[in-house]
């Protein structure tokens, strides 16, 4: 802002990117600026970001949360521009010349990449074996994102999925979902097809930390336990549990440290779940803990995938995981990675190329006017709540900054 501008006679607000964390500033900004014009940009048609193309369709409560999120635009007067891409169709220059203030809440939707896996063997060429697939995509498949096509798209008999944070923990239930209970919360019938026709039969699930420190939440785990005919196994030792903050599965999405007693949650959800499992069942499903991703192979298509022990690779040590092997190769028709997300290569709006040297991102604040919220603040962590907490914390520090750039008469900014 201009500190010695006089006050606009209508504050304007431009808030990029309609998800939880940008919804949520735009309440917090409504509230205190009852007249502002608030307008909340969005490069979909829809707005919501993942709540509406992430959170798993079967998680009716929190879908639900976008409802109050209705009322911003259908009442409080905040008004919904979708279908514009900051970046493209304006540029982030014209929309800070337009506005007193603008919010960039555009979060981090591109799936991380593991190398080895995302590059044909022998090719060095920058793309995956066929039947390799990012979370990303498949989770905004099943959302019915517009932009995602099921073409090329075979699960098989035997998938593997990398990581083991609740991303993962969302495609085991939903890859073993019976297609009747998808297509009952609208997911399409060639996305319920090739997720389910295979018949899938198997799944591994790995993940680099001790399961003391994987990134599910127990309830997630728990919520396995309702599938029926499924064989659950685990490779962690019966006393696994203590934390191992030296290899935590990078990217997932809660990156908090784990203490102890939530490290004996977690593997007791685990030990919990195989136990209350029957003997025999048509599917299988096999937790690894200890492993570090190494590579795919196959000829055209991925047919196995090699992991590490994670102490051997990398030394950070994997007590009570690993079952002692250095090495676990998995037979594989598919692979699923879910390692986190991160920023769109080529994105036009970044937060480095757009921070100034008068930044303070623990505030939020990119420069003069300009802010920064929810994941694109913050890194891929977190959970809708978090953008919550977030949301109010930058929305006061921009009330703040804006109020005292106008002093003496805050009163003028409504
Ligand atoms: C697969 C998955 C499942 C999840 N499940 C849960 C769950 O069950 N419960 C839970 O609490 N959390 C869940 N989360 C986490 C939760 O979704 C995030 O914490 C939250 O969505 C991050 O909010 P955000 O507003 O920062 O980003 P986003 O939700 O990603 O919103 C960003 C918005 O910005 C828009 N945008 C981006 N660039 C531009 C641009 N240049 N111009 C205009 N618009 C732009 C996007 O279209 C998008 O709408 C899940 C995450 C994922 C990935």
């Amino acid at each position: 802002m201009n500190e010695t501008a006089a006050p606009p006679e209508v504050l304007r607000v431009a808030i990029v990117g309609a998800g939880p964390a940008g919804c949520y500033t735009a309440g917090f900004l409504r509230k205190r600026w009852p007249q502002a014009a608030i307008t909340v940009f969005d490069r979909h048609d829809a707005p919501y970001g993942l709540i509406r193309y992430g959170v798993a369709p079967d998680h009716l409560g929190t879908k639900a949360i976008a409802k109050q999120f209705d009322r911003l635009f259908a009442r409080d007067g905040v008004t919904f521009a979708g279908n514009t891409d900051i970046g493209t169709d304006v540029s982030l220059d014209q929309l800070r010349a337009d506005n007193d203030v603008v919010v960039l809440a555009t979060g981090l939707w591109a799936d991380r990449v593991i190398e080895t896996f995302h590059t044909a063997p022998g090719t060095g060429a920058a793309a995956p074996l066929a039947g390799v697939y990012g979370s990303g995509r498949l989770t905004r498949l099943i959302n019915g994102h517009p932009s995602e096509s099921v073409e090329g798209l075979t699960i098989g008999r035997r998938t593997v999925i990398v990581g083991n944070g609740n991303v993962a923990a969302d495609l085991v239930r939903l890859m073993l979902t019976p297609a009747d209970v998808l297509a009952s919360h609208g997911v399409a019938a060639d996305v319920i097809h090739a997720l389910t026709a295979g018949p899938l039969e198997h799944i591994d699930v790995v993940g680099r930390s001790p399961v003391g420190a994987a990134k599910f939440d127990v309830a997630m785990i728990r919520e396995l336990g309702r599938l029926a005919d499924v064989r659950f196994t685990s490779d962690a030792a019966p006393d696994a549990g203590a934390p191992d903050a030296g290899a935590p599965d990078a990217g997932a999405p809660d990156a908090a440290a784990p203490d102890a007693a939530d490290a004996d949650g977690k593997a007791a959800a685990i030990r919990e779940l195989v136990a209350g499992s029957p003997e025999a069942a048509g599917r299988t499903v096999a937790f690894h803990f200890g492993w570090t991703p190494d590579r795919v192979t196959g000829d055209g298509r991925v047919s196995a995938v090699t992991f590490t022990a994670t102490g051997a690779a990398g030394g950070a040590g994997t007590a009570g995981t690993a079952a002692g092997s250095a090495s676990l190769e998995l037979p594989a028709d598919s692979v699923c990675t879910a390692v986190g997300f991160t920023e769109t290569d080529g994105a036009h709006i970044s937060r480095a190329s757009v921070a100034s040297p008068r930044a303070d991102p623990d505030r939020g604040r990119l420069d003069d006017g300009l802010y920064a919220v929810g994941w694109f603040r913050r890194g891929p962590v977190g959970t809708i709540p978090a953008n919550r907490a977030d949301a109010r914390s930058v929305a006061d520090a921009i009330i703040a900054d804006l109020e005292a750039s106008f002093i003496p008469t805050p009163t003028s900014l409504t």
